[in-house]
């Protein structure tokens, strides 16, 4: 065998064992950060809960759900909610105290409540008449369906 041949199967060598021990390494580190990919998850459910649970409410309030079909409908989603947060509590992700079910659902409310409130602050003009988007103030046209803007929402 010459020099040449050596050489190569030096290097050949050096790729495979690189080869094969990249993944392993990131097997490893992904043990590490398996839980906070969960946690993470929890926490990306949750706030799709409470998407869910604002959009149930705009829903309601543009008539597309009858009141009846509201209440069980917002209350399930308030559950789901309040599961996860004991979920994400479980994981470390919050106060490490567990929390009584109705501290959750007081919490889901809380979260619920602190979502509506930013866009009221700032500058959310209502609704618009025509599809229900979201307006901002200062908006002349719905952004959504482009139906003009009644003046006196804008106040
Ligand atoms: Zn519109």
């Amino acid at each position: 065998m010459d020099v040449g041949s050596i050489l190569i199967l030096t290097g050949l060598t050096v790729l495979i064992v690189a080869f094969i021990a990249r993944p392993l390494a990131e097997r490893r580190s992904r043990l590490v950060t398996a839980e906070e990919h969960a946690l993470s998850g929890l926490q990306a459910e949750r706030d799709k809960i409470l998407a869910m649970i604002r959009e149930t409410e705009m829903d309601h309030a543009m008539g597309k759900i009858p009141d009846g079909d509201f209440e069980a409908q917002r209350a399930a989603l308030v559950a789901q909610g309040a599961a996860l947060l004991r979920a994400i509590d479980a994981q470390g992700g919050a106060a490490p105290a567990p929390a009584a079910a109705d501290d959750l659902d007081a919490a889901i409310e809380a979260a619920v409540a602190s979502r509506r409130a930013p866009a009221v602050a700032g500058g959310a003009a209502g609704f618009c008449t025509t599809c229900g988007q979201a307006l901002q103030g200062g908006d002349r046209f719905c952004a959504r369906c482009g139906a003009p803007v009644p003046q006196e929402v804008q106040a």
